[in-house]
């Protein structure tokens, strides 16, 4: 099917992301402030109506959804809503963004569910250097999530870190190694200026070229001409399975091939990570229960608004919106 979703730029819109909870059981100093409030439970999306809602994309023309967060597989019965997402036909992927730390209990039914891809968080393998990113997470639970996705049979995992200058950014290499040994893929990523985190976000920018300058010290990066419909710019390690991603907001725009929207987790339909411009769906599924045409309607009217571009830079607190309740 071809998609209905074309924006006024063109672009056709296959990907949508949504953030199926704005909890946690982490607090990462760059997504969240310490003493997080979340939203009342009346004012997030049942799983009925992610559900619906994805239905709804999937029929005007989606073809990979990701559910991300907060974290996803805290949110009760959340295995449910990968079931009937996974059934529904023109979905060709379903995805899943994770800090790992309940993959040991959740790998297998999520595989068995048809998620074929995941992505797992991990910015640092030094346990106490976890604990201040993560502020509530402990490194060995995550790593034995890992093992736990890597046993489940995924056609591909791939770590995802957020590199800040003076906290993990001695450990890029150590990161990749740590993938390359498991046949695993990584991306780094800068950190974006969403939501108040209480830290001088300037200070800590660490760019994927000096990323990829201090990674070309220890292995040959191969420019990739390989896309997975996200945000990275890929590179091959030499001899390597592994594929090195870069997602670098401020350094590369890549706006000009944006093929995704967002669903926060009240329902908000967002077109642009870096922008304001959103789209209750919420309101219209709640005021139409059962009926597709409405909320269709409002999908496809949507497109007329998603902007051209985000406009992040280093330092600058324009976006209010947490990364958890926006989905990362
Ligand atoms: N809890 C899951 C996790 O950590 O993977 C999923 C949600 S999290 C918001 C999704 C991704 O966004 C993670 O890889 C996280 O590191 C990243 N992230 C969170 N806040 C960010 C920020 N301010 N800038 C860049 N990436 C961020
Ligand atoms: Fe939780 Fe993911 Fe945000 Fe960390 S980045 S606080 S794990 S939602």
């Amino acid at each position: 099917m071809t998609t209905q979703l074309i924006d006024t730029f063109n672009r056709k819109i296959t990907y949508l992301r949504m953030s199926v909870t704005d909890r946690c059981d982490f607090r990462c100093v760059y997504c969240m402030d310490e003493k997080m409030t979340f939203l009342p439970r009346a004012q997030l999306l049942t799983l009925e109506e992610l559900a619906w809602l994805g239905r709804a994309f999937v029929e005007l023309g989606v073809t990979k959804i990701r559910l991300t967060g907060g974290e996803p597989l805290v949110r009760k019965n959340i295995v449910q809503l990968f079931e009937e997402l996974g059934q529904l036909p023109g979905l060709r992927e379903l995805v899943l963004t994770t800090n790992g730390s309940q993959l040991s209990r959740f790998a297998h039914a999520l595989r068995a569910a048809g998620v074929k891809r995941i992505n797992i968080s991990l910015d640092t393998l030094d346990p106490e250097r976890f604990r201040q990113i993560s502020r509530t997470g402990q490194l060995e639970q995550v790593l034995q999530g890992i093992e736990a996705a890597r046993m489940a049979g995924f056609n591909r995992i791939k770590l995802n870190a957020v590199i800040l200058k003076h906290r993990n950014h001695q450990e890029v290499v150590d990161l990749v190694q740590f993938a390359i040994d498991r046949g695993l893929d990584i991306s780094f990523i800068e950190e974006m200026p969403l939501g108040e985190t209480g830290r001088d976000r300037a200070e800590a920018f660490y760019s994927s070229e000096e990323i990829r300058r201090d990674l070309e010290r220890q292995f040959t990066l191969v420019p990739t001409t390989e896309t997975t419909e996200g945000p990275s710019r890929y590179y091959q390690i030499m001899h390597c399975q592994t594929r090195v991603g870069f997602i670098s907001p401020h350094s590369h725009n890549f706006c000009d091939t944006c093929n995704r929207v967002r669903i926060t987790t009240e329902g908000q339909l967002l077109l642009c990570l870096g922008q304001e411009h959103a789209v209750d769906l919420r309101r219209i599924i709640r005021a139409h229960p059962g009926e597709m045409g409405p909320l269709k309607q409002a999908i496809i009217k949507a497109m007329s608004i998603k902007p051209q571009s985000h406009s992040f830079h280093p330092g600058e607190q324009k976006i209010m919106r947490y990364m958890n309740v926006t989905g990362g």
